[in-house]
């Protein structure tokens, strides 16, 4: 498996966690992939279908609480939250800095109604159903 972070602002591929060259942090856990570079999808449940249980207020009252916190933490607290919910965390900056339709290849269900539903909302035409 080889692992390579893309910075958000510029795409440009790094080996490690570091501040990119054109200044921005690259920080986002980078998706695994195979030799012929394709990308390997976690299966079940992970943060970025809760994250996307809470844009569509699906959340319990925890979630709610968590993802709320996530979005009005500076960066500092937001890397304190990571280290106790690393996957809610990125999935929030995933949305934010990179964009939906790499948020959607990271999410682990993507059988659920809720998946299609924003994917039909966001055009992500093939994303659903694998
Ligand atoms: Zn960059």
């Amino acid at each position: 498996m080889a692992i390579k972070y893309k910075c958000p602002n510029c795409q440009k591929l790094w080996i490690e966690q570091t501040r990119c060259s054109c200044g921005t942090l690259v920080d986002i856990k980078p998706l695994e992939v195979d030799e012929a570079g394709n990308i390997v999808l976690t299966s079940g449940r992970n943060g970025y279908d809760r994250y996307l249980d809470f844009q569509y207020s699906r959340s319990g009252h925890f979630m709610q609480a968590l993802f709320t916190a996530i979005m009005k933490a500076d960066t500092e607290n937001q890397d304190k939250l990571a280290m106790g919910f690393p996957e809610e965390v990125e999935a929030y900056r995933c949305w934010t800095r990179i964009g939906v339709e790499e948020f959607a290849r990271r999410c682990g269900n993507k059988h659920s109604a809720l998946f299609g539903t924003f994917c039909d909302e966001y055009g992500l035409e093939g994303l659903s159903n694998g």
